[in-house]
């Protein structure tokens, strides 16, 4: 789990001719408009248009972008001024400014334009352009007060021969693509290239459509973790029931080769993983079990993401005991053992106010407590709370603990409040 830096959101992928998914959802999406892939001009360019619902009183409002974007420039009723203002993590951060306070509840529309080099976001040993929340798209962590998002864009390309894969359902144009995207953030992740090759198949309990994605050479790796991931569902559904979070799409990974772009391991959106190839195969199978436990688990307040990133990991670890053995189970959890000495409570525990320990807080001290909570209820009990948590998708430590309140007797709440207070 942990080459992957970022656990995020959304998505799927297809090539030039490959099928629509019929798709209703919100007829009007969160995010709309265009991205023109101009290989002559050399450039990124996308027109965007975001609806959403503002969460609290602000005054403005920031777009995380990639510093190859030079200029964002933003239309909107109440726009004034929009300014780069600095970077931030190798992410430059553009803040558009309204004449007036939008008041929380208050609804807007804005156009963004903005562009970068393509070769920004290419890179020539995987030979495909990759675009995501972190380098092009949408603000991190805006004051919306929505959970759920629907995005959609039309991919333009002057380029014959082209594959693309993606966040979301993907339908094949003329001149390129439409996708999209459904996730807890207005988001679309993507990549483009001539050189994708693609591996199908279907989750047997739900005939959910799974994808893998990589460059030609990667044909073994790309089979085995096409198995991995249908063994894996396999699992996860019938520990926790049929997964929602991506049920338009399916799943898609895509397999980036090794050591590329820019020292990040991978990232998640719902139904969409980009990972590293790697030599063992055998060291996908905890990676993707995680980040497929995301369809159950996700849509987490922020300051409460533990209970998305630790019941993902200690799902996982559950589904490990039959993907693998007890044993490679019981060892994932020694290793958390060892490295949670001296960790802070999980209650209270605000990731954005020391972030340096968050991978030990989320991924080794809430899947232990978790455990001990296991310990004290029993297997039949434990299990019965994560399938009524799973559908319930708490987004507080609050809400999960009346979900461990209404499904069993005893006192487990309050033991398990004492145990996150700890
Ligand atoms: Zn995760």
């Amino acid at each position: 789990m942990r080459l992957l830096s970022i656990c995020v959101t959304a998505a799927t992928l297809l090539g030039m001719p490959l099928a629509a998914q019929v798709v209703a959802k919100e007829p009007t999406p969160d995010v709309s408009g265009t991205l023109h892939l101009d290989s002559r001009a050399g450039t990124a360019s996308a027109v965007l248009t975001h609806r959403f619902t503002m969460d609290s009183a602000s005054s403005e409002l920031r777009f995380v972008l990639n510093p190859g974007v030079r200029e964002l420039r933003a239309e909107c009723d109440l726009c004034a001024t929009t300014t780069r203002d600095s970077v931030v993590g190798g992410l430059a951060i553009h803040t558009v400014r309204f004449r007036r306070a939008l008041r929380p509840g208050e609804r807007i529309a804005l156009t963004t334009h903005h562009s970068a080099p393509l070769a920004t976001f290419r890179d020539s040993v995987s030979g495909f352009t990759e675009l995501a929340l972190d380098d092009f798209w949408f603000p991190v962590r805006a004051p919306i007060g929505q959970h759920r998002f629907t995005s959609t864009i039309r991919v333009v390309t002057d380029t014959a021969g082209m594959r693309l894969a993606g966040s979301g359902t993907i339908r094949a144009m003329p001149d390129g693509w439409t996708l999209t995207s459904y996730g807890t953030a207005p988001d679309i992740a993507l990549a483009v290239g001539s050189r994708l090759a693609t591996w199908t198949g279907r989750a047997r309990r739900t005939g959910m459509p799974l994808t893998v994605v990589a460059r030609p050479e990667a044909e073994v790796v790309g089979r085995a973790v096409l198995g991995q991931v249908g063994a894996a569902l396999g699992v996860l559904d019938s520990l926790l029931g049929p997964a929602r979070a991506w049920d338009a799409a399916g799943v898609t990974v895509l397999l980036r080769p090794a050591g590329v772009a820019r020292g990040r391991g991978g990232y998640s959106r719902t139904g969409y993983f980009v990972l590293p190839e790697l030599a063992d195969t055998n060291s996908y199978i905890a990676h993707v079990t995680h980040e497929l436990a995301h369809g159950w688990w996700l849509g987490a307040e922020r300051r409460h993401a533990w209970l998305d990133e630790s019941l993902a990991e200690y799902t996982s670890v559950l589904a490990m005991r039959t993907l693998r053995s007890p044993a490679a189970a019981d060892s994932m959890m020694a290793e958390k053992r060892r490295r949670v000495d001296g960790l802070p409570p999980l209650l209270g525990y605000d990731r954005d106010a020391d972030r340096r320990i968050a991978p030990r807080m989320l991924y080794d001290k809430g899947p232990l407590l978790l455990a001990e909570l296991h310990a004290i209820m029993g297997d039949e009990a434990f299990v019965r709370f994560l399938r009524a948590a799973a559908r319930v998708r708490p987004r507080t430590t609050d809400a999960l603990l009346a979900v461990l309140a209404e499904t069993t007797y005893g006192d487990h709440a309050t033991r398990f409040r004492a145990i996150l207070a700890r």
